[in-house]
């Protein structure tokens, strides 16, 4: 098994859906990753809390054996993001986003992350995702996500961190957004063109188009609920669990296990949207993926 390296955000959401509300629940892109990716594989968090990050927070990755020493405390408050669903769940409408700590964070890897070969750059500035990158030695494969948020605020930046990576993980409204595409499938081959040599966007309900470069399109809908509570953190658990299926494999993944990987991811974010913020991922179980893998293996397997 390889070891997994991301660098995200590590935050207290206040989200409102059409099911109800939280006030600063724990989420942040690292911490759905790390709690989806932990269970297929060893993950190590690169990142900053503010003084208000509770204890209970902590314990939670580290129950999930996620090395946490890159973690650092910093004076001041935790990031906090604001959001609200409303009609399409789908698509988040941000009210606020509180950088906080992470306005003046500077990662510095502990030694023992160095030789990560597994890296993911979740959403978070693409400044710091460069900045982390560079400090791996030999990774020998490399993602990153993104949101509207940086694609408006600091768009040289991404598209650098683009040409680095071996895959991007994108919502599909970004991904048109980045690209100037008309659709998804117009955006996919347009964000290859950018540097990866492959792409998954997601399309939440509607789950995911992948395209690489060796073997054009890869689609599938997601598995279906009935009542979304909550959609924050799906698209960083299809991330973890996407990587953390890769990195459990050990190899240098090729088109047959990126498709794999993401119906794996399909299925955990599934889970993520049945409750508010990481509710229902921390307590969901590879027992609990496996059922549901053969399930949706029935819907989809025959046409
Ligand atoms: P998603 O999987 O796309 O629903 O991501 C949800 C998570 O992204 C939330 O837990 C937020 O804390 C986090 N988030 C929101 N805005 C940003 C941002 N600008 N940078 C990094 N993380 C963010």
């Amino acid at each position: 098994m390889s070891e997994i390296l991301v660098v995200g955000s590590l935050a207290y959401d206040s989200i409102q859906t059409p099911a109800g509300k939280v006030s600063r629940a724990l989420g942040g892109s690292a911490n759905y990753f790390s709690l989806a990716a932990s269970l297929f594989s060893k993950v190590r968090v690169v990142g900053v809390v503010g003084e208000d990050y509770e204890q209970k927070d902590f314990d939670l990755l580290r129950s999930r054996e996620v090395d946490i020493s890159g973690m650092t405390t910093q004076k001041g408050k935790t990031f906090h993001w604001e959001g609200e669903y409303k009609g399409d769940m789908n698509e988040a409408i941000t009210l606020k986003t509180e950088l906080n700590v992470f306005e003046t964070f500077n990662p510095v890897l502990p030694t023992h992350y160095k030789d990560s070969s597994f890296v993911f750059l979740a959403n978070i500035s693409p400044d710091l995702q460069v900045k982390v990158l560079e400090q791996v030695q030999a990774p020998k494969f490399v993602g990153m996500d993104t949101m509207n948020f940086w694609i408006s605020s600091k768009l040289a930046d991404l598209k650098k961190v683009l040409s680095k990576v071996d895959v991007v993980l994108i919502n599909e409204g970004e991904a048109m957004m980045l690209t100037g595409a008309a659709n998804g499938i117009e955006a996919s081959r347009k964000v290859v063109e950018m540097g990866p040599s492959a792409v998954v966007i997601k399309r939440g309900e509607y789950g995911f188009v992948m395209y690489t470069k060796a073997e054009g399109f890869f689609i599938l809908p997601a598995y279906p609920i009935e009542k979304v509570t909550d959609p924050t953190g799906a698209g960083d658990t299809f991330a973890g669990g996407f990587f953390g299926y890769l990195a459990s494999l050990n190899r240098k993944p090729n088109v047959a296990d990126l498709k794999e990987a993401c119906v794996k991811g399909t299925i955990l974010a599934s889970f993520t949207i049945q409750d508010f913020g990481v509710k229902a991922l921390s307590k969901t179980t590879t027992k609990d993926l496996e059922i549901r893998l053969n399930e949706y293996k029935k819907v989809f397997a025959h046409y």
